[in-house]
């Protein structure tokens, strides 16, 4: 059997190395010169089955009215691409129920602990080298109410597999001491021992070295512009270099599926969100934390990479466009001097790395795995803000399915119909 998997972002490099471990025939098709170059490229870097909850949750469309034009807000809806967006808008506020936050929760919470174990079982395959940590990610709360949700949220989840401990303020500067500065404006925090954090591109770039020494072919360079659709399924996949010919296809193209898609009929609800990371080199602060904080108050992670420190943050609703916005990357920048005042040490304009890449979401905030419903055509997209946490458990799924096998977890909530 030959399968051709359309896109090399974390998830589709996943696929195509669970595919070529089951001995099948793969190539994969990418229209950037290498594995990883857009969204997969400068996420945050963190493994966390803690932050499963998907953004469509109670509450949320009155606060995103609230939040409508304002630059600095957590996620900001701009005018222009609502008349593009309203029919996935209104599927999104259909999933704020309490009911369907609680189950699209627990979906993702299924594949996030999953796709962990399969993390650490290619790393134990291939020894791939990310910068990767194992020693658990710190939430940090300024508001009182915000961490008893959290907790009650941690607590729900733990009956599913999740692990977690709350943290009182001493317990958080104990273990990051950097929050020293700025403790007297926490309530508390919750620590999650089991997340990771690692650097996506590295990861995805050597496991796609890894994948073409099992026989994987990639062609990097190469747009797909089209599926050839006959009596029995897709034939081919029409490309700037060609037409290729293949007995299965798994779209794995991220927020650029649903385009695709649409052209054979399908409609599939992926819109892009964008969000940005701020890089820096590490060394001028010396304190600088060796554990990952997400702050739930004022929105962003700090995340320690190899001996850079990258901060993530935004979400911003405004089409297929991913340049950073300076006003967005100022706010997120202010946001970590008031909790790190030592961070604006590391801020040389001749350093930085300004990044903007589209989180793949869909209303239910859970990924489509599985079948298209044309026979042989597969997807595999729509992570959001979860692709890193996701993707390698979404790989091992997706070659079960492809092949015909049964999957290691229960698909019940993946499939296109679910969504
Ligand atoms: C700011 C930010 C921070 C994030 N932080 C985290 C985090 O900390 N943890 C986490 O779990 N997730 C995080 N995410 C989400 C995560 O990065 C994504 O969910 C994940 O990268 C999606 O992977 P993917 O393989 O589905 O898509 P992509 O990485 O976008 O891969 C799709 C591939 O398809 C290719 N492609 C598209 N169209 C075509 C075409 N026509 N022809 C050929 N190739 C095509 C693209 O070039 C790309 O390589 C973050 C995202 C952002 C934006």
């Amino acid at each position: 059997m030959k399968v051709i998997v359309l896109g090399a972002g974390v998830v589709g490099t996943a696929t195509a190395y669970f595919l070529a471990r089951h001995g099948v025939e793969v190539e994969v098709v990418e229209r950037q010169p290498g594995a990883a170059l857009e969204t997969s490229f400068g996420n945050g870097g963190v493994i966390h089955a803690s932050e499963v909850e998907p953004w469509s949750q109670p509450g949320m469309p009155l606060k995103v009215l609230k939040w409508l034009g304002q630059e600095n807000a957590p996620l900001l809806v701009r005018y222009g691409a609502l008349p593009k967006m309203w029919q996935w808008g209104l599927k999104f506020m259909a999933n704020c129920t309490e009911e369907r936050f609680r189950r699209n929760t627990l979906v993702n919470l299924r594949l996030a602990l999953h796709s962990l174990a399969m993390l650490q079982k290619i790393r134990a395959e291939t020894d791939i080298d990310y910068d990767l940590r194992t020693h658990g990610v710190l939430k940090i709360y300024t508001n009182a109410q915000s961490l008893r949700s959290g907790i009650a949220t941690a607590k729900f989840l733990s009956g599913s597999g999740l692990t977690f401990a709350e943290a009182d303020v001493a317990e958080c500067v104990r273990r990051v001491p950097a929050l020293q500065a700025t403790a007297g404006s926490l309530v508390g925090g919750i620590y999650f021992p089991r997340d990771e954090i690692g650097d996506c591109h590295k990861f995805t770039t050597a496991l796609a070295k890894r994948c073409a020494e099992l026989g994987v072919t990639f062609h990097y360079g190469t747009t797909v512009q089209n599926l050839e659709r006959g009596s029995n399924g897709i034939t081919a996949v029409v490309t700037s270099r060609g037409v290729m010919r293949a007995d299965r296809f798994v779209v794995a193209m991220g927020s650029f599926s649903a385009l695709l898609l649409k052209q054979v009929g399908i409609r599939v609800p992926i819109y892009p969100v964008k969000g940005v990371t701020i890089t820096v080199p590490g060394q001028a602060w010396p304190d600088r934390p060796s554990l990952p904080v997400i702050d739930d108050g004022r929105i962003f992670g700090l995340v320690p990479l190899g001996d850079r420190m990258r901060v993530s943050g935004s979400a911003e609703v405004a089409s297929y466009d991913t340049t950073p916005s300076p006003a967005r990357c100022q706010a997120i920048l202010n946001n970590v001097v008031s909790v790190f005042p030592d961070f604006a040490r590391c801020v040389d304009p001749a350093t930085v790395k300004y990044w903007a890449g589209v989180r793949p979401v869909t209303p239910s905030g859970t990924p489509i795995l599985g079948r298209a419903p044309i026979a042989n055509l597969f997807i595999a997209a729509g992570h959001g803000h979860l692709g890193w946490t996701m993707g390698c458990g979404s790989g091992e799924v997706m070659a079960a399915l492809v092949t015909g096998n049964a999957a290691s977890i229960d698909t019940s909530g993946f499939a296109l119909a679910d969504h």
